[in-house]
């Protein structure tokens, strides 16, 4: 699904990635571990497209994503790739079913139709009778869920997500992470998580661990 490639990334003068080859696999959960300062955001940024490598590349679908740019690039991301952090990032003036359309939206797709779809993962999620609420009337846990909807509601190949339990206490994580299972597990969602969590460590397919700029 997702290959990288002798990716090295320097700012400054600090080489913060120093040659990672990377791949993950359609259905596959994988979390990626290590310590704060070890890289493990600019490597999740780098198989997002939302930076580049110095050198290296990235193929997702077999689609050579550092050669695009501009345009073509935002929309392949928005189609392709989904998002989620570890503060939900949802847009508070808007409700939970707009939030989740967003992304449809900036993909060009009708109303109807990204409507369609966020009340298809309302109703899976269980929050059908949170669709008209603002971020701040909705739980911690709630808010969580609902940005893994948006994430989800163009069909994304791969869900990138980036300490989403962070914020969460356990109960709300644990459920977060059944959530990731389950999308495994009935959809095939392929996702990478950078994560300290080890209960999502845990559970995941594989876990690579990263250590000064390089997997090992
Ligand atoms: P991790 O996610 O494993 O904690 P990061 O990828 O966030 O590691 O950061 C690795 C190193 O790169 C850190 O020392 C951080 O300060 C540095 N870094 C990250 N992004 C930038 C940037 N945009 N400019 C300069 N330094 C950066
Ligand atoms: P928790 O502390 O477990 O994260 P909260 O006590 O904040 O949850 O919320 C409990 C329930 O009340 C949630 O289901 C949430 O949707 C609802 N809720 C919280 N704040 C508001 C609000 N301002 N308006 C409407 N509903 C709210």
């Amino acid at each position: 699904m997702l290959q990288a490639k002798g990716i090295k990334k320097t700012y400054g003068n600090l080489q913060i990635l120093k040659g990672v080859d990377f791949e993950v696999s359609e259905g596959e959960i994988v979390s990626i571990i290590g310590a704060s300062g070890a890289g493990k955001s600019t490597l999740l940024h780098i198989l997002g497209t939302l930076d580049q490598p110095d050198t290296g590349s990235v193929t997702l679908k077999g689609r050579e994503v550092n050669k695009l740019s501009g345009e073509i690039l935002s929309v392949f991301r928005n189609q392709n790739i989904g998002f989620i952090f570890q503060f939900h990032h949802l847009l508070p003036e808007f409700n939970a079913l707009e939030n989740i359309c967003i992304p449809a939206f900036i993909a060009k797709k009708s109303k109807k139709e990204a409507e369609k779809r966020a009340f298809e993962l309302l109703d899976l999620f269980g929050l059908k009778d949170r669709a008209y609420h603002k971020p701040n009337e909705l739980s911690g846990g709630e808010q969580q869920r609902i940005s893994v909807a948006r994430a989800l509601v163009n069909h994304p190949s791969i869900v990138l997500a980036d300490e989403p339990s962070g914020n969460l206490d356990s109960e709300n994580a644990n459920a977060l992470h059944q959530l990731f299972i389950s999308l495994r597990d009935n959809f095939k969602q392929t996702f990478v998580i950078v994560t300290h969590n080890n209960e999502l460590a845990k559970i995941s397919d594989r876990v690579v661990t990263m250590k000064d700029g390089l997997i090992i």
